[in-house]
């Protein structure tokens, strides 16, 4: 028997909820669960990152999504959940299989037990042929402890659970070289590098929080974790199907052939960093070049609250980022060395150490393709 393939799901919310009633769109579902039931016959692993939750819930919390502001969108998203994930598992009944809850926060995925424990409870789900339904827990989350968009969330699924496939339903058929109201705009079917196109992108979705910049940058995540991912049209027949078959128009995005360890890419795609350190241009160039640490001596400043184990921003003295890495050390003994350059480790901190602020597998150069992006966007601007 072939092991079964894992694919992930990201559905907007403009696919699941009706634009002026904010009801559930069961038409769509029924033709979404049909393509997965389908899917799951050919021996795939579907994960689904559904959004709607909000979109859904604002309508029973009396809100739209013009008037709604942070709190009715957490409380909108606590009445709007069981509505959704109720729609998911009767039309999945229907098709004979059944969908589990899996409400995450940025924390499951940048506390590295809890990133393992999500995972173990993901795979276990899959291995009784249930299939979960992964949403941001937005009505506990605040904007410094969220993801912010389900496009990155789906992406940091994808790579958490190694999955080979990624698809992101949306309303466009894929990506455009330019605002696809223009008439000059171009289709866009390939791409290799995801930086070729982030000018084209700006612009967001009125039900969702992501736009086409978020989907960008979650294809990036993937991409850089080996996945392939398409972004396509969720209201074509066999939406995913026609998209795994090639036969139906999708913007694919081919993933990196090297890609990075589950380790290096837990290191590199984080959406909180707690601190940054610079080195010399030429000590980035050497940390390019051979395997080794970050030391004491290569440090020139360090900024931020950092604890043992928080992953790092390392700048150059141009100040461009060039590595990611985890820190040994706290900020604050960090800084007494910084401050103590001729005086002994031992001395300043009471415990005997080499001095590698960051040892060499813990430290990830980027690579020239990878994205960088500021903190996640507010849900207040969703
Ligand atoms: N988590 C939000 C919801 O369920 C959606 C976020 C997004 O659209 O990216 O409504």
């Amino acid at each position: 028997m072939t092991k079964p393939k894992t694919i992930v799901v990201k559905i907007g919310s403009a696919l699941l909820a009706n634009q002026d009633l904010l009801t559930p769109r069961y038409g769509f579902l029924q033709r979404l669960m049909e393509d997965i039931a389908h899917l799951r016959s050919q021996d795939w692993n579907v994960i689904v990152c559904s959004s709607g939750s909000v979109a859904l819930g604002l309508r029973i919390i009396g809100e739209t999504p013009q008037s709604a502001g942070v709190s009715d969108k957490q409380a909108a998203a606590a009445c709007g959940m069981p509505l959704l994930l109720n729609a998911y598992k009767q039309v999945g009944h229907e098709f004979g299989f059944d969908i589990a809850q899996v409400l995450l926060t940025l924390g499951d995925f940048e506390d590295h037990r809890r990133f393992l424990n999500t995972r173990n409870t993901v795979h276990r789900l899959l291995s009784s042929g249930i299939m979960p339904i992964v949403n941001e827990n937005d009505t506990i989350t605040t904007e410094e402890i969220r993801v912010g968009d389900n496009d990155r969330l789906a992406a940091k699924v994808a790579q958490m659970v190694g999955a080979s496939d990624f698809i992101i339903l949306t309303g466009v058929d894929g990506l455009y070289d330019r605002n696809p109201d223009d008439p000059e705009a171009k289709f866009v079917p390939e791409v290799h590098d995801v930086n070729d196109y982030m000018d084209a992108t700006k612009g967001k979705s009125t039900l969702g929080t992501g736009g086409m910049e978020t989907k960008l940058q979650a294809a990036n995540m993937a991409q850089e974790a080996g996945v392939t991912t398409w972004i396509a049209q969720g209201e074509a027949d066999r939406p995913l199907s026609r998209v795994l078959e090639g036969t139906g128009r999708a913007t694919k995005f081919f993933p990196n052939p090297e890609p990075m360890s589950g380790w290096d890419s837990w290191i590199t795609n984080r959406l909180q960093m707690a601190g940054s350190l610079v080195v010399s241009e030429t000590v980035a160039t050497e940390l390019a070049e051979v395997n080794r640490p970050i030391r004491r001596v290569d440090v020139i400043s360090a900024d931020g609250d950092f604890t043992r184990g928080d992953v790092l921003h390392i700048y150059d003295s141009n100040g461009v980022e060039r590595a990611r890495g985890l820190s040994d050390f706290t900020s604050e003994e960090l800084r007494v060395m910084i401050n103590n350059p001729e005086t002994e480790a031992e001395q300043l901190l009471g415990y005997r150490t080499k001095g590698e602020i960051i040892r060499h597998n813990n430290l990830v150069m980027l690579d020239t393709r990878h994205v960088l992006w500021d903190a996640p966007s507010s849900m207040s601007e969703g």
